[in-house]
């Protein structure tokens, strides 16, 4: 077993901390706005400073990482929502007025966002960085402390976040627990104040029925299948280039990356080619490119090319990116498929690599109830300049969120809230709306001068019976 992979004491190390944190976050003065500032500077000042490490460490996991995505979509969005949120921190921890009704005034209502006590975070390997520390950022700004549970597919870069956090923060502040699968179902066992889940479905229902029995609120952010829906009015290059980027990025490792593509028949295979010359165009070289990210693991890459074979013999056609690969690479090519069975795995399951297939529709009806038929993803894609094509589509169907004319941009965004629906997750972060998520909004109400209610009571008077038959109407 490799140093990395050894996990013992993890769970007690859990306990420990836990009760530490959470007997903080019951006896000590909730952090004002310049601890959760200092906080939030903390994780920009260790991103910052570590960036190196950081990216070193992310890239030896996958084999190779491309730079740029560690650099743009992981530390890049940590700063970014750092910033976004440290700047408008004083006005989101600013009680909000609320209405007073008739029979309650003078009295005043008011929320007052307070801290929820002790968050629970699991991240995946995609993006270990980015979905560890944003979801950390909501959670402090919000005035939480929180213990995170990143992946073991990663132990070079969860390792190494471990020791970084020990560095920035007291662990009654923030602590890293490591550890695979058994650790991870004690940390979803933890009776947290609230739990923050990024990962599969599967493990997904998981984590929920872990959490119920301590009454533990749970944000899931989950994976599913994202289609993108091409109309004719479209051009095809245009949609080629966003589709071929955007499912090469991360080498398709991305939960909002076009899972699938739907588009009319007599577009499919100019469409398919289109999309493998920007591959091409992209990466003219995919071993030795520093720019083409490997899979995670030996695993899920034979996963993937037991896939494209599956749908090989199932009678598909297969368009693959012809630079060589070789036997002992953790690359895939980026692949097209024509003509998937719709029983086949690709059809079945979250693809999650560079492979995309591309299935054809005579009608616009039928591209929406093929997606219908399947769980609600946790994105989808539409293109097309029609406006009333575009709300058509978007009318008869539902996920998590949506670009029109483009993909994964609503994921990206500190402004726009980011969450699944139904299979794909529960609950949305980022922004305004993680600080929400991981804050009770607490009402707090006001007597002044009069307390209306006693003059109705006791024991109950005229003017009680009189205001029910009024209200009640009769
Ligand atoms: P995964 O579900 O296998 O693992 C995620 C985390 O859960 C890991 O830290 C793992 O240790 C932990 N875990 C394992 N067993 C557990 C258990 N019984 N209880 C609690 N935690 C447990 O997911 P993955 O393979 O790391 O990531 C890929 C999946 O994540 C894809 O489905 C993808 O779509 C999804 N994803 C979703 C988002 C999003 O924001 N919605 C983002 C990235 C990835």
């Amino acid at each position: 077993m490799a140093e990395h992979d050894d996990y013992t004491g993890s769970v007690q190390r859990l306990a420990a901390i836990f009760q530490q944190q959470h007997r903080a976050s019951r006896h000590q003065v909730k952090p004002d706005l310049a601890l959760r500032r200092d906080r939030l500077a903390r994780i920009a000042r260790m991103v910052r400073e570590n960036q190196d490490d950081l990216l070193a460490a992310v890239s030896q996991d996958f084999g190779n990482r491309a730079a740029i995505e560690t650099q743009l979509l992981e530390l890049g969005a940590v700063i970014n929502a750092v910033n976004y949120a440290s700047r408008r921190l004083r006005k989101w921890m600013k009680p909000e007025k609320l209405g007073v009704g008739t029979n309650f005034r003078p009295g005043k209502a008011w929320l007052r966002y307070e801290p929820l006590g002790v968050i629970g975070i699991i991240s995946p390997w995609n993006y270990p960085i980015s979905l560890a520390l944003i979801p950390l950022v909501d959670a402090l700004a919000a005035g939480n402390t929180a213990l995170l549970k990143p992946s073991e597919l990663t132990p070079r870069f969860s390792g190494l976040l471990a020791r970084l956090i020990e560095q920035s923060f007291e662990t009654s502040e923030v602590a890293v627990i490591l550890g695979g699968p058994d650790v991870a179902e004690a940390f979803a066992a933890t009776p947290f104040d609230h739990l923050l889940f990024t990962g599969s479905t599967a493990i997904g229902r998981k984590v929920m029925m872990a959490a119920a029995p301590n009454l533990t609120p749970v944000t899931l952010e989950l994976g599913g299948k994202s289609p993108a829906v091409v109309c004719d009015d479209y051009a095809i290059e245009k949609a080629a280039r966003t589709l071929a980027f955007c499912k090469c990025i991360n080498s398709g490792q991305t939960c909002v990356a076009p899972d699938y593509v739907l588009a009319p028949r007599a577009m499919v295979e100019p469409l398919a080619k289109a999309i493998l010359t920007q591959m091409h165009k992209g990466y003219p070289q995919l071993d030795g490119n520093a720019d083409y990210t490997s899979i995670i693991s030996d695993r899920h890459r034979a996963r993937l090319l037991a896939a494209i074979e599956e749908a090989r013999a199932g009678g598909a056609t297969i368009l693959s990116h012809e630079a060589p690969i070789a036997a002992d690479s953790r690359n895939v090519a980026p692949t097209v498929v024509l003509g998937a069975p719709d029983d086949c795995l690709l059809m079945r399951e979250e693809i999650f690599g560079p492979i995309l297939p591309i299935i054809p529709y005579d009608r616009l009806e039928d591209a929406m109830a093929h997606i219908n038929r399947g769980e609600r993803p946790l994105a989808l894609y539409v293109f097309s300049n029609d406006r009333q094509r575009q709300e058509q589509v978007l009318a008869a169907t539902m996920s998590g969120g949506v670009t029109i004319n483009g993909a994964m941009l609503q994921a990206g965004q500190d402004e726009v809230p980011f969450g699944g629906v139904g299979a794909s997750g529960m609950g949305t972060y980022h922004g305004h709306h993680g600080f929400k998520r991981f804050s009770h909004a607490r009402p707090v109400f006001k007597v002044r001068l009069i307390n209306g209610f006693e003059m109705l009571g006791m024991p109950w008077k005229k003017l009680a019976y009189w205001m029910a038959r009024k209200t009640i109407g009769r």
